[in-house]
């Protein structure tokens, strides 16, 4: 997690500036919910949720207790579980795939395309089988996966999509907002993700009201009334902590994000200065798609080196992710051989996250980028 900058180090990501900036109303929040005693739902929780759901454009938000709860709840309220099939990309963070052997349910991975890293469409239709009862593509470092293909042939044969938006707040795909495309958009409030809570705390966007009352029955072990169970949920509710400490800092997401788009935009002029945008692979943004930068990621030969270089030189970097699902041990039993996902395989060996948090300087972005060329060009 975040370093504190120090000399001239460059940490992949430092929250000090965003948090510096609003510390007085952070505290006043805190404040605010411990005075009010109501540590459980209630209304900092339902404040919360209409604001952010105006703001990203769902008509509701159920508030949930991390990123990998929203994606657990989006399938139990889908009612899948075992024999059934769920098509995900194999390159992603293990929540999008764990959920699903979570609930029972097999998942059926694909692999990506090598320019966006987001789920291959044309293979994940293919996966396909009448088994098959959702799709979860994955937006991911703040790129939509291409929807329109995908919503189309899920909805001609009956399957749901869920949005693994963990990464993608405020991103656009044809002028729709992401994780408003599919029956659920799952969110994140990691702290290292463009919107962070001070702990775990997520959502699920729905957009009618019987999903919503769904998602709020299944949030509280799916009781309804208190004490009365037709279904079996969990425990999967946003604190009122930090739902009040992301009413804060909600208001700034887009002035944040834009500061990301600045900064790679930035970071391109310099890979071309700098004799590097041939040498490495910069992150697309194809047309019509708005990225939002949580993470920015190029593809680079010699990673593994490149990438201790930069630790000498004080810059920060990390690797997502090192291991596609189809080889993680936990998953052998699925049977996927080494090589049965050429494209996540190669990403695997060569991404590498460089920082981009808003608050970095273009000399930061400079220096990043020179210590780079100081690599393949031997200066
Ligand atoms: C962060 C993330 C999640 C999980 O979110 P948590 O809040 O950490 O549980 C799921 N999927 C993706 C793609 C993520 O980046």
């Amino acid at each position: 997690m975040p370093v504190v900058s120090e000399g001239k180090s460059i940490p992949l990501l430092d929250l000090r500036p965003e948090y510096e900036s609003l510390r007085d109303d952070l505290v006043a929040a805190l404040v605010r919910v411990a005075d009010s005693q109501q540590y459980i739902l209630g209304p900092e929780v339902d404040a919360f949720e209409q604001a952010i759901a105006a703001q990203i454009g769902a008509r509701y938000a159920v508030g949930v207790s991390s990123g990998t709860d929203a994606l657990l709840i989006s399938l139990m309220a889908l009612g899948i579980g075992r024999g059934d099939e769920v098509v995900t990309p194999t390159f992603s963070f293990f929540a999008t795939a764990g959920c699903v052997t979570r609930v029972g349910a097999r998942p059926v991975f694909v692999d990506i395309d090598p320019a966006t890293y987001n789920i291959d469409v044309p293979q994940a239709i293919a996966a396909i089988t009448s088994r098959t009862r959702a799709i979860i593509p994955v937006h991911l470092f703040g790129l939509c996966a291409d929807m329109d293909p995908l919503l189309d042939a899920a909805r001609r044969r009956g399957i749901a999509v869920i949005e693994d938006a963990a990464q993608a707040i405020g991103a656009r795909y044809k002028d729709r907002p992401a994780g408003t495309l599919g029956e659920f958009g799952c969110f994140s409030f990691f702290p290292s993700k463009n919107l962070g809570a001070f702990g775990d705390a997520g959502l699920v966007t729905a957009e009618t009201d019987e999903r919503r009352d769904l998602l709020r029955r299944l949030r509280v072990h799916g009781s309804s009334p208190k004490y009365y169970h037709r279904l079996i949920g969990g425990n999967f509710r946003i604190d009122p902590i930090q739902a009040a400490v992301l009413r804060v800092k909600a208001p700034h997401l887009e002035r944040w994000t834009e500061a990301r788009r600045a900064n790679a935009a930035h970071y391109r002029g310099l890979f071309r200065e700098c004799g590097l945008d041939s040498i490495v692979t910069l992150p697309q943004e194809p047309d019509g798609y708005s990225h939002i930068f949580n993470q920015f990621v190029i593809r680079a030969p010699r990673r593994d080196e490149l990438r201790a270089h930069l630790t000498s030189r004080g810059v920060g970097t990390e690797i997502y992710y090192p291991v596609p699902f189809h080889l993680q041990e936990c998953f052998a039993d699925l049977g996927y051989p080494s090589g049965a996902f050429p494209i996540s395989e190669a990403a695997a060996r060569e991404v590498l996250a460089l920082p981009i948090y808003g608050a970095l300087t273009p000399a930061q972005l400079r220096l990043v980028v020179e210590a780079i060329a100081a690599f393949y060009h031997g200066r």
